[in-house]
């Protein structure tokens, strides 16, 4: 008989929350992670991740998003930790842009709270922005910004407090299915057996499944940080979370909230890595320069000299949707990659999915969207 009930690796964002709400429903879960959780070298670093809940990338995605708002919140109130922070969202863009249009239909369909605002209207309502005037804009009120780092501390101290294990700095190298549920060897050959395994690997998913590999374009996603020229104009309570497309670019960018600057990045512009092992070229002038390019155009108030440069990846499928699901062959085994660049929001209802599909095999949640076979 196993040891564990159910492994985790990789306590990532989403590792974190499935070990998290597996211990809450009393399984046996160990959680191994390959560096220190909350370290700078995968996808969940930097100090802040967009939530919003008119989803311009499509409508499906919001009954997801109501839950995953509802745990996040449930998680505040657990463990008294500051997660979330409303400010709002201000997506804009050239006439027709995706991102307005995408975002007004789902809060249409879904009957959320959203603002039309003209250019001028945007000027006046947050003195920050100074868009083109053909440029259409959709305020979001509920939106805001979650706390990544704080957000994986704060699910495995509750994960372990409610009885997970923990094995930091421990690689594994290789998930196999076993009669009965599946086997686990590390990189200094110990072997971890358990019920059925949640793979949330991240950037690395490809190195233990490489049948998924073809399908995943991973990109080193540059994020600045940025001096405001007008502090005043750029704090929490007067300056939303903003995501603006032009014709060559997404760029977003979120308040200054940490004293840290503005922190603002392109969401379109990543260079192509041969694997997350890849040696990273740090951050350099060319691409502060993008970003602080576009703050100049649409966000003065922040577009003072870059004060702090970084590097994230990017796991994209091929059309931007998540991969989440049991393996085909071997149900016990349960893989995660919600990425492509938008999954961190998600992270509290895919902790739950995760821990559904471990313990029972299946979830109520709908995720046929991110079914594994879709790419055949
Ligand atoms: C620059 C940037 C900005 C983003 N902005 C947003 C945003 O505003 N809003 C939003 O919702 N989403 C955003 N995202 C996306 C979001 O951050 C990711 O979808 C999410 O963080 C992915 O979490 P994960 O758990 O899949 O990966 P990770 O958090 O990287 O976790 C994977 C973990 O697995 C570990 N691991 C890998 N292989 C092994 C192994 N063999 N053994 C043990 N451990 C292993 C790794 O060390 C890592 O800790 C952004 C992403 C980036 C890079």
């Amino acid at each position: 008989m196993s040891v564990y009930d159910v492994a985790v690796v990789g306590l990532g964002a989403m590792g974190s929350a499935a070990l998290y709400h597996l211990a809450v429903r009393g399984q046996r879960v160990i959680g191994l992670e390959r560096a220190t959780p909350g370290h700078s070298g995968g996808s969940s670093h930097g100090e802040s991740r967009i939530i919003r809940t008119a989803y311009f990338e499509h409508p499906s995605y919001v009954p997801l998003l109501r839950r995953a708002y509802e745990n996040w919140l449930a998680l505040e109130w657990t463990t008294g930790a500051e997660l979330m922070t409303i400010t709002g969202i201000l997506e804009a863009g050239v006439p027709g842009a995706a991102v307005v249009q995408g975002s007004l239909a789902a809060a249409r369909l879904h009957d959320l709270p959203h603002e039309i605002l003209s250019a001028r209207e945007v000027g006046e309502r947050f003195p920050a922005f100074t868009l083109p005037a053909d440029w259409e804009a959709v305020f979001q009120p509920d939106a805001g910004f979650l706390r990544p780092e704080r957000a994986i501390d704060t699910y495995i101290a509750a994960g372990m407090t409610a009885g997970a294990e923990v094995r930091a700095n421990t690689l594994i190298l290789s998930v196999a299915p076993t009669v009965g549920g599946v086997r686990l060897t590390t990189e200094n050959g110990a072997v971890i057996d358990a019920g059925s395994v949640v793979v949330s690997a991240g950037a690395w998913i490809g190195e233990l499944f490489p049948e998924l590999k073809r399908h995943l374009r991973l990109t080193r996603q540059a994020l600045g940080w940025f001096d405001p020229v007008q502090p005043a104009l750029v704090t929490p309570d007067r300056f939303p979370v903003f995501l603006f497309e032009s014709t060559d670019d997404i760029v977003y960018g979120f308040p200054d909230f940490a004293g840290t600057g503005v922190k603002a990045a392109s969401h379109m512009h990543g260079l192509e890595l041969p694997s997350a092992d890849a040696a990273r070229q740090d951050a350099n002038a060319a691409d502060a320069a993008r970003i602080s390019d576009a703050l100049a155009r649409f966000v003065p108030a922040a577009a003072g000299p870059v004060r702090t440069l970084k590097t994230c990846i990017y796991t994209n499928t091929p059309d931007q949707d998540f991969i989440l699901g049991p393996h085909a062959l071997f149900p016990q085994i349960v893989l995660a990659s919600p990425c492509s660049g938008h999954g961190f929001k998600f992270a509290s209802v895919i902790g739950e999915i995760l821990a559904d599909l471990a313990i029972l095999g299946a979830t109520p949640h709908d995720i046929a969207r991110f079914r594994l076979d879709r790419f055949g």
